[in-house]
């Protein structure tokens, strides 16, 4: 990692916030070294690099800024398991590493801020300078759901014998021989309120919006 390259990144990561945060350097980090571990180039421009982050906030910016992976470039996927963690996956060979804060950085971290104990402020100094190897833990992994059936082909679509709505990519569910969207299929992450239950939820009276 080139001290250069991270600036560059805490630059335009913080410039998406009110802040630099110590979850920000830890995303540049973890990205950083996630390319690293599989021998790719960063910042990416092609499709050859899924990210999955293990938690939304600032920390998925640095990740995102870090690999040039997005969200609308389909190379970056959330799994909320509100860990700042990050797995890499190189699609061409399957080969994944998972990145993430050893346990005792915060620790650490101390060591690397001379004079700094103010704790958040140590953090934010020291995860930018600390080497790989005492930041960061990575381990090889292999992905539950094979990268095929996660990226799916952007020409399948289907809809839903229940709401009708359109499903893409693949992620239909099948159930006693009907093709279900998740939220019909369940369990959904959303319900439908019943209409007694909407009394005090007010829909915007329809009107005429010209936009531009
Ligand atoms: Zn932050
Ligand atoms: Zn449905």
């Amino acid at each position: 990692m080139h001290s250069h390259d991270l600036s560059a990144i805490l630059a335009a990561s913080s410039a998406r916030h009110s802040h630099l945060c110590p979850r920000q350097v830890l995303g540049a980090r973890i990205g950083l070294a996630g390319g690293l571990a599989l021998g790719m180039d960063l910042p990416r421009t092609d499709k050859r690099l899924l990210v999955f982050v293990e938690s939304d906030g600032c920390f998925a910016d640095g990740v995102e800024v870090a690999t040039g992976c997005t969200m609308g470039h389909r190379t970056l996927r959330l799994e909320d398991y509100g860990k700042i963690a990050a797995v890499f996956v190189d699609v061409t060979s399957e080969r994944a590493v998972r990145v993430a804060p050893r346990l005792d950085v915060r620790e650490r971290a101390y060591a690397y801020a001379p004079g700094e104990r103010r704790h958040y402020f140590a953090q934010l100094q020291a995860y930018q300078v600390m080497p790989d190897d005492k930041l960061l833990a990575i381990q090889p992994v292999a992905l539950a759901t094979p990268v095929a059936a996660i990226v799916s082909r952007p020409i399948l679509r289907t809809n839903c014998d229940r709401c009708g709505e359109e499903i893409i990519n693949e992620r239909e569910v099948i159930t006693g021989g009907q093709t279900l969207c998740r939220s019909c299929g369940g369990p959904g992450y959303y319900r439908p309120l019943a209409e007694s239950q909407t009394h005090s939820f007010a829909l915007p009276e329809s009107r005429e919006v010209v936009y531009g």
